[in-house]
């Protein structure tokens, strides 16, 4: 097996694991640099990035090679010695990052930081250009279909016409559906047209980071000068800063400040304005008074137009069968689905096999079985427990406590939360308005039971049999 096909069938899954930032600034230039049997040596020429790879994604890195290989079981780093020790790390990430503009690490406060992260202070001085944006978030390769085509042409409209068409602009809806990629379309889109049009994109965290930052090392004027000297401003993933006061406040003028210049704002967020909770009043009505869309899942014939688009963008070929078979199953959204495609692909890639349906079972077994076990629903499960024991579906839901009718409900109770992963307040209202904690019992007694009643196992079983049947 060759060790740049493996590498590049694991950055191919790396990508979709971590943000585009740091995949950018510590996977750039990254290679295998040998292969000692079960032990895989990562090189990359920078001691920064050496030391966050191996600190902070040895176990991503792990595995992903892992899944792609199972003989890997231990990943080590290194950096060429002509480089190593000649600058120190910080010295030389700056000259990096100024000279290819590399986008300055989100640190991410709930991840222990095995060493401080570069400097703040220098990502003011250092980002006189905008941060470039992904080349492969366009509009081109942007497959429209009905659960994003408002969102598109709302995108499209502002690139016509920044500052006058949607202004604000807020795109909300879940993880993975494209809002980045929309995001940083318009701005690729922009700056295709005009190269000197100023837009400053930002995930939310990192404009909180250099808020702090600012403050701590009173340079407020360079924030705002950042922030307030440019021609649109694009914040991703606004709802980071729902209940920080300050940051919203900032935020706040900001925004004015560039609205009232006519200055484009765009936004996103996993949630519309009025739904994100701790967002001050104020704030939240100026962002919702431009333009509001939102984002959905695909349908099935948008994810196999993703699908497609994304295996011609790759120069590959798969059959149409194990295609269908992959946008039949991956529902969830668009970034499991993209990372089911290269998990399938680096598989074949590194093994030398053909794409089927056997072999997308194989390759995506887990994600398969997960996304089955969404797909059971609790009317399903209620209706199975009450053929299964012969009891109408109201008593099992109701309150009645006779004898016969407790197990069954148990067992009901017990496979909505395994099999449906409902939450136990969920089930307790499902379940005639019954506390938490009555649900909560009923799984651990299920549970203990099934330690030795082979009976009840056996019951189990069935009904879990019939379920996926
Ligand atoms: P979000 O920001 O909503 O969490 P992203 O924009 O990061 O989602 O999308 C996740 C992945 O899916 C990205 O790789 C993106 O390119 C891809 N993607 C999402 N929607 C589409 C689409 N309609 N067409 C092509 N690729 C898409
Ligand atoms: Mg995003």
């Amino acid at each position: 097996m060759k060790t740049d096909q493996l590498w590049k069938a694991a950055l191919g899954q790396l990508e979709l694991r971590v943000s585009q930032g740091n995949f950018l600034t510590w996977f750039r230039n990254t290679k295998i640099k040998e292969r000692k049997e079960e032990i895989v040596v990562i090189e990359t020429d920078n001691p920064f990035a050496y030391e966050w790879l191996s600190k902070k994604y040895r176990p991503i890195i792990l595995d992903v090679l892992k899944e792609l290989d199972s003989s890997v079981i231990q990943v080590e780093f290194s950096v060429p010695s002509h480089v190593q020790g000649k600058q120190t790390a910080r010295k030389n990430l700056r000259v990096i990052a100024q000279k290819q503009r590399v986008p300055q690490p989100i640190p991410t406060p709930s991840v222990a930081q095995p060493i401080n992260p570069p400097s703040f202070k220098s990502s003011f001085t250092s980002r006189q250009s905008p941060i470039p944006f992904n080349p492969k978030h366009t509009f081109d390769n942007f497959v429209v279909g009905p659960s994003n085509e408002v969102a598109h042409a709302a995108c499209r409209a502002v690139v016509d016409n920044p500052g006058e068409a949607y202004n604000p602009l807020f795109i909300y809806g879940g993880v993975g559906l494209g809002k980045t990629h929309l995001l940083q379309a318009v701005g690729n889109a922009l700056l295709e047209k005009n190269p000197n049009f100023r837009i400053l994109y930002v995930a939310s965290e990192k404009f909180m980071t250099e808020f702090v930052e600012a403050l701590r090392h009173k340079k407020m004027h360079e924030f705002k000068k950042t922030y307030r000297d440019i021609d649109m401003f694009i914040i991703d993933d606004v709802q980071f800063v729902a209940g920080k006061d300050k940051i919203q406040e900032e935020l706040f003028h900001t925004f004015n400040t560039l609205h009232s210049e006519g200055k484009q704002v765009i936004l996103s967020s996993d949630r519309p304005p009025g739904a994100i909770s701790a967002l001050q009043e104020r704030l939240s009505s100026r962002l919702g008074a431009g333009m509001v869309v939102d984002v959905k899942k695909p349908d099935y014939e948008t994810r196999l137009a993703i699908l497609e688009e994304k295996v011609s963008r790759r120069g590959s070929s798969i059959d149409h069968e194990p295609l269908s078979f992959i946008a039949k199953n991956i529902q969830s959204n668009v970034r499991e689905l993209e990372g089911a495609l290269n998990r399938v692909i680096g598989h074949s890639e590194v093994h030398n096999e053909k794409i089927t349906v056997d072999f997308v079972k194989q390759i995506l077994h887990d994600l398969l079985e997960q996304s089955q076990k969404k797909m059971i629903n609790i009317k399903e499960i209620i209706e199975a427990v009450s053929t299964y024991y012969n009891l109408p579906p109201e008593e099992i839901c109701g309150k009645r406590r006779n004898k016969e009718i407790v197990r069954p409900r148990q067992v009901a109770m017990y496979l909505l939360r395994k099999e449906s992963s409902m939450s136990f307040p969920s089930i307790g209202d499902y379940f005639g308005g019954r506390d938490h904690t009555t649900a909560m019992h009923a799984c651990e007694k299920i549970e203990k039971l099934l330690e030795h009643d082979e009976e009840l196992s056996q019951e189990i079983n069935f009904l879990k049999e019939r379920l996926y049947a």
